[in-house]
């Protein structure tokens, strides 16, 4: 099942923002610690999540609301989620786990880039004009 691509006008969805102890309208990832999260899947979440393309730089960096360490100063996005650069450490470091929806994406947004069709007509043509 792959994701409808007609759909430019909608927002990307926010993930792994989170708020201040004293602000609860967003998450505080101390609540989402799952310490017995399969690694393997850790490691593959956090691979994507590493992947995404640079959607905003900012100037400072953030730290780790769990260790405090450095931990990014860019938006990455895969074009329907947008997710702090830090994100990767709290899933891989800190087993924050992601909403199971999330997870499903991935699953099916890899399962669709195997699926595409490859044709490589259009580099044969061009590769030699440039
Ligand atoms: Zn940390």
């Amino acid at each position: 099942m792959s994701e409808p691509r007609d759909n430019a006008d909608r927002p990307l969805r926010l993930l792994g923002f989170w708020g201040p102890s004293e602000n609860r309208t967003l998450p505080n990832p101390v609540d989402l610690v799952d310490p017995v999260w399969d690694e393997a899947e850790r490691l593959w979440v956090a691979d994507y999540l590493d992947h995404g393309q640079v959607a905003a730089s900012w100037m400072g960096s953030s730290r780790c609301r769990l260790c405090t360490r450095l931990n990014g100063s860019r938006d990455l996005t895969d074009g329907y989620y947008l997710w702090p650069e830090g994100l990767a450490h709290y899933v891989l470091d800190h087993g924050v786990r992601l909403p199971a929806e999330f997870i499903d994406h991935i699953e099916q947004r890899s399962q669709a880039l195997e699926n595409l069709e490859r044709d490589a007509s259009w580099w044969q043509l061009n590769a030699a004009r440039t």
